[in-house]
């Protein structure tokens, strides 16, 4: 008999199962034999508005260097976002989106004996890099499906290294005001490093929401992460960083890939925070999608968490697998979150007015169909 090769995996490893992505267009064309164009998916909290035209040039410009190492420091990109939030270059740390940060972080400060605090329905990822290493995650009970911030607080003990706050929260879409974030902060030991995942901040409307890079003074401990994935529309290029004191982004540093982002995603990424136009658009998109969405649910007599991200968490009844099965078979793909604990609800991506408005159609048959609907 030969060697049991997945045994001789490190165990956290050999418990882990994959992140589920939302499933690409391409694969339901085929198994609908449908054409790409006829299906929509809002599914990954991508950008419906397509990728910036300044962003599109700059990549396409960049191309032609291909042949060349990128730069492994980012200069150009590093420079535009220290000017953008008044920081230092040497506070950055750059990935290849900012889920490479996510794990980076936990290489350089997690082993084996680590506790990794984090919140039930978080963002999916915080296990999974917890898991990977081997360490003990901590799935504190949310409330109200948002991270429950004091019982969190109390979850840390002395084996703790890290905490993961999602602000706004994927899948969940819930999201703590400025004064609640800093209360927290100020309960967590200096030792204990928090990471403040902001991936969704470029959405939030009104000034009681914290801007994590402000915090970084008062509190040294924390890591703030964002991503050009979601409203700077370049998930495909993987471009995400953190910033955090210069102490933690130099041992960051030392542990990521030295070429972690590449030449064509560098340059889209740093014409893009040029684009401010685009980034408004992508505001107004959101807003108003989100609310069309909202009244679609309220007219079908579906409840759904209110969400400060560019998505919906709306509860179809268990289980919502059969719900989103009907709604593939209209060409229509949003994603399950049965995997985060909540077999009810489905994540649908705020897109375009007329996709919006598919989704909700095809939403309301597939109801119909299950004997649900209104
Ligand atoms: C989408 C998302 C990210 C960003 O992922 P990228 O790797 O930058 O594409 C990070 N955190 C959360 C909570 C997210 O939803």
């Amino acid at each position: 008999m030969s060697v049991d090769y997945q045994s001789l995996a490190v165990k956290g490893v050999q418990a882990l199962s994959p992140y589920q992505p939302g499933k690409p267009i391409e694969e339901l064309a085929r198994e609908l034999g449908l054409n790409p164009s006829e299906i929509i998916k809002l599914a990954s909290n991508e950008n419906p508005l397509g990728p910036s035209d300044k962003a599109l040039s700059a990549a396409r410009n960049a191309l032609d260097e291909m042949c060349l190492y990128p730069d492994g420091n980012g200069f150009d990109l590093k420079q535009a976002l220290a000017r953008r939030f008044g920081v230092e270059m040497s506070q950055i740390t750059l990935g290849n989106g900012s889920n490479d940060v996510l794990e980076v972080i936990a290489r350089c400060f997690v082993d084996s004996d680590s506790e990794v605090v984090f919140s039930q329905y978080a963002f999916a990822v915080y296990p999974l890099v917890t898991q990977a290493i081997g360490a003990r995650g901590v799935a504190v009970p949310a409330k109200d499906w948002g991270h429950d911030l004091d019982a969190m607080a109390d979850a840390v003990t002395e084996r703790t290294k890290l905490v993961f706050v999602a602000n706004p929260n994927n899948p969940t879409g819930t999201v703590h005001t400025a004064d609640a974030i800093e209360a927290f902060l100020d309960r967590i030991p200096e030792q204990v490093l928090v990471v403040l995942d902001e991936a969704y901040c470029e959405y939030l409307v009104g000034d009681e929401y914290p801007d994590g890079i402000r915090l970084l003074d008062k509190y040294p401990n924390l890591i703030v992460c964002r991503t050009f994935s979601k409203a700077w529309g370049l998930a495909a290029l993987r471009v995400g960083y953190s910033i955090s004191s210069p102490a933690i982004a130099d041992i960051l540093n030392r542990v990521r890939q030295p070429f972690n982002v590449d030449t064509v995603a560098l340059a889209a990424a740093t014409a893009v925070l040029e684009d401010e136009a685009y980034l408004q658009k992508s505001r107004e998109v959101n807003e108003a999608g989100l609310q069309q969405l909202a009244e679609g649910f309220d007219r079908m007599g579906l409840s759904y968490i209110p969400s400060a991200g560019n998505f919906i968490a709306v509860e179809v009844g268990e289980p919502a697998a059969g719900i989103y099965q009907a709604l593939l078979a209209h060409g229509v793909i949003v994603r399950p979150v049965a995997g985060y604990g909540m077999p009810r609800h489905l994540r649908v991506s705020v897109g375009l007015p007329q996709e919006n408005e598919r989704f909700l159609d095809a939403l309301a048959e597939a109801l119909a169909s299950a004997g649900l609907g209104a």
